[in-house]
């Protein structure tokens, strides 16, 4: 064990406080990082608030994680000492039942062992995420950051970039596909730079008319003013995938009604009940799909990240000192922030 330091919260009311706390020493196959940059991720919010009604506190956020190896196991043959590699949403996974089989760790059907606020699956801690100067993970869970990366726009790679690339890969979106992403946050920026990528039209439903030059900027088409009911009810039937990034539970109705027959609307931002309810004969009578993802493999992470470097993908960030982490959250909680808050991890020293 050794003495940590990082920033947590002790309830689903107070705000984040710097901690002392204690890491374990790397087990055979674990490899130990010193943590250089972390993203902020609007499910760190849900979770330090207890929003989902999960948290286990002290709560230490954090899981779009960049840094370098300090030491490894043992065993450990993947990474060695000196690497730039990141740790995403996961840590472990129970690796034998079928969704670990087939690289789908997210679906472990004993659930995965998530970055933070969930026990540790060995001795039964925990978890503490990267809003932290270190960590301490199994090698199976580590991804290797390609050199063109720059390393801080790397770090929503782990989870924005993951969450959004992963269903529209899944669902084979492909060229010529019509795809609207909802919100233009952190995900919704990365949906519509892997959907372009792709070779869609891609479209940005925002509630913000100021995002319509922005939005063109990251490589949307056209842009719709979801609070506009003419602009919605004119993209009636355009659709063949949406992409659903918003965190609050909203009517997905109009958004169903801008699909074709066949089309999709992926839920990625909701974990808590539809609300108001979906009138199912907008998917009966064209036999559209609601679904829903949740971020992706280990070895599907990897790829994303790969894809970026080929792609000259990057996220848009704003860095921040660790010290403004709580205005941080008020101002993406007010959608002030273009498009993710990254933390440079050195000012947790200071
Ligand atoms: P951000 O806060 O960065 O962006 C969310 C965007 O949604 C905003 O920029 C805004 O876009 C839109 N939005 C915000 N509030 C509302 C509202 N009240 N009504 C309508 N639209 C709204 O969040 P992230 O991108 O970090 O995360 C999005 C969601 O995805 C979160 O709930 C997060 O927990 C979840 N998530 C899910 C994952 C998964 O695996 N499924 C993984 C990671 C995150 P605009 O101004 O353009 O309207
Ligand atoms: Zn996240």
């Amino acid at each position: 064990m050794y003495t940590a330091i990082g920033y947590a919260a002790q309830s689903a009311t107070t705000p984040l406080a710097p901690v002392k706390f204690e890491r374990r020493s790397p087990r055979a196959d674990d490899v130990a990082i010193e943590i250089l940059y972390c993203g902020v991720c609007h499910s760190d919010i849900h979770q330090a608030r207890n929003e989902w009604g999960i948290a286990v506190y002290p709560l230490m956020p954090g899981h779009e994680i960049v840094g370098k190896v300090t030491a490894v196991g043992a065993n450990v043959t993947k990474h060695k000492i000196g690497d730039l590699v990141g740790v995403g949403c996961m840590v472990d996974s129970c690796r034998s039942c079928d969704a670990c089989q087939a690289n789908l760790e997210q679906y472990c059907l004993e659930g995965p062992t998530m970055t933070y606020a969930t026990p540790d699956r060995v001795d039964g801690s925990n978890t503490m995420g990267g809003y932290s100067d270190s960590i301490v993970v199994s090698e199976h869970f580590v991804v290797r950051i390609p050199e063109k990366l720059d390393l801080a726009s790397a770090a929503p790679i782990l989870c924005a970039g993951i969450t959004t690339y992963s269903p529209l890969k899944h669902y084979g979106v492909k060229a010529g596909d019509k795809v609207g992403v909802l919100g233009m946050g952190g995900l919704g920026h990365m949906g519509i730079k892997f959907a372009k990528a792709m070779g869609a039209e891609v479209t940005l439903f925002t509630r913000s008319a100021s995002k319509a030059e922005e939005a063109r900027r990251q490589g949307a088409d056209h842009v719709i003013v979801s609070t506009d009911a003419e602009q919605m009810k004119a993209a009636a039937g355009h659709f063949d995938f949406l992409l659903d990034t918003i965190p609050v539970q909203h009517d997905l109705n109009p958004y169903l009604d801008t699909l074709r027959f066949d089309g999709v609307h992926i839920l990625v931002g909701l974990i808590e009940p539809i609300d108001p309810p979906v009138h199912a004969g907008k998917l009966v009578m064209s036999r559209r799909v609601l679904a829903g993802s949740l971020i992706g493999g280990v070895a599907e992470t990897q790829e994303v990240l790969d894809f970026c470097a080929e792609h000259n993908i990057t996220c848009d960030i704003e860095m921040l000192d660790i010290h403004q982490i709580n205005e941080a959250f008020t101002r993406m909680i007010a959608g002030d922030v273009k498009y993710r808050f990254v933390i440079d991890m050195a000012t947790l020293k200071v």
